[in-house]
């Protein structure tokens, strides 16, 4: 019966395991110049539009994580940037999603815009926990103040 019980469980953990590792992952950047973080405010949907997020969004089919953070700047900012590699822990998001966030650099002299956003900023660490995060974002905070001034 125990054995029977142990096995029961050890499925039941193989199966979180993998769906786990099934989720799409959606990468965030931290972007960092001079000890401040590119932050920026989203327009849309109604129910997030006023809160803050990290430039990012979903990893697509074939492409690795670093190029969806590259390809991302662009589109959301208009900005080149180069990964740093991974910070912070994945948060999920619903149960079909996984924030990964990325430290990126941004090219000399790029002046980041709001294309799909309201407006972007560069925040220092004590701004930082006082923006109206998305949840999942707000995770990440501590992780991204020993970077900042
Ligand atoms: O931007 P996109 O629609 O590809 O993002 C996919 C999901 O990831 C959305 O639900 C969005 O709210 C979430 N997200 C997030 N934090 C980010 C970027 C995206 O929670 N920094």
């Amino acid at each position: 019966f125990v054995l029977r019980l142990l096995r029961s469980r050890v499925a039941v953990v193989r199966e979180l395991a993998e769906s786990w590792a099934r989720r799409r992952i959606v990468v965030g950047a931290a972007i960092v110049r001079d000890g401040r973080l590119l932050v920026q405010q989203r327009a849309r949907p109604a129910e997030l539009a006023g809160r803050w997020e990290l430039p990012g969004g979903r990893v697509e089919d074939g492409e690795d994580e670093q190029d969806a953070v590259v390809r991302e700047c662009v589109e959301e900012l208009g900005i080149g940037v180069r990964p740093r590699g991974r910070i912070g822990t994945d948060v999920p998001l619903g149960d079909h999603l996984l924030l990964r966030v990325h430290l990126a650099r941004p090219a000399d002299g790029a002046t980041a815009a709001a294309l799909e956003h309201r407006q972007v900023r560069w925040v220092g660490a004590a701004e930082l926990g006082e923006l109206d995060w998305l949840d999942a974002d707000r995770v990440l905070v501590h992780s991204l103040r020993p970077l900042l001034r």
